[in-house]
């Protein structure tokens, strides 16, 4: 059995649940993926499962997604209630505009689903040879990323379905990793394999991948280059400079877009249409991830 409701949150004074969806009648716009910085699912369940989490009455998320079929997915919250995974610090909106009131907050707008992963390369945490070069969205911390099991990308996939069952108008440009809706606060999830996730959720290949070419600082400037924005710096400069962060500021205004200088997942979208739809980015440093430990 690969759901499991053991680890349900009751909703209840004092714990991170809200019923239903605002407002009253309505129903989620997008899906927050997270990375839960943690090893395994049962120190997720322990934060944040369960009536008695350590995270009790703070946070919260829809489902964690363990890394292999053994640990399974654990459901939190029904999909019909609100669980309380982002709103802290958070100054985007799900569409990557800016909010404009507390209405806005994740918490009160996405579906929030933890997938199991360690996250950035630390001290407890050592890069391994296929981890993945990645930025912020800001694009000034550069890290590596512990890559999603071929098991859990299945058990994502699983997930999704469960998810666009219940609320079938989510198409795949809802969904975003908590770093866009937290810029500069969270780095989660950088790296994420959105492209292979969204194509088995709603079956379709011909889903563009508009996330991997630009995880790296690198891949951004070859797409901003391809797009005529410059002067920028040499390709071979891994790092986000001002040259960088003005072309990208011009693009955005070019595009009606808030001129912020953040890379978010709704900013990519817009390369990918700027580009003809028809990304053809060349091969990213993300294949030579230990290149960039250097
Ligand atoms: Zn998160």
């Amino acid at each position: 059995m690969r759901f499991s409701d053991e680890w349900m949150i009751p909703v209840a004074p004092g714990q991170a649940v809200d019923w239903g969806w605002a407002p009253s009648g309505g129903a989620p716009k997008a899906v927050t993926w997270h990375w839960t910085a943690t090893a395994d699912l049962a120190r997720c369940d322990a934060l944040i499962g369960g009536a008695s989490a350590e995270r009790q009455g703070r946070a919260s998320a829809h489902y964690g997604i363990g890394r292999s079929f053994e640990e399974g997915i654990h459901r939190y919250v029904s999909l019909a209630n609100r669980s309380w995974h982002a709103g802290k610090n958070q100054t985007l909106r799900w569409d990557g505009r800016p909010m404009e009131s507390e209405d806005d907050k994740g918490a009160r707008t996405c579906i929030g689903v933890e997938t199991v992963n360690v996250g950035f390369a630390r001290d407890e945490f050592p890069a391994d040879r296929d981890w993945i070069s990645a930025a912020s969205v800001d694009g000034r911390r550069r890290m590596l990323v512990q890559p999603w099991t071929e098991e859990q990308v299945e058990l994502m996939i699983a997930v999704g379905w469960e998810i666009i069952g219940r609320w079938p108008h989510l198409g795949p440009r809802d969904h975003h990793g908590h770093h866009d809706l937290c810029p500069g606060y969270k780095l989660d999830v950088a790296g994420f394999p959105f492209a292979r996730v969204l194509r088995g959720i709603y079956q379709d290949e011909s889903i563009p991948d508009v996330w991997s070419g630009v995880w790296t600082p690198r891949g951004r400037r070859a797409a901003l280059r391809q797009l005529r924005y410059g002067p920028l710096p040499p390709v071979d400069v891994d790092v986000w400079t001002r040259l960088d962060d003005l072309a990208l500021r011009r693009f955005q205004a070019d595009q009606d877009h808030q001129p912020d200088g953040l890379w978010t997942t709704a900013v990519s979208w817009k390369v990918w249409e700027a580009q003809g739809g028809n990304i053809s980015l060349p091969p990213d440093s993300s294949s030579h991830p230990l290149d960039d430990r250097a």
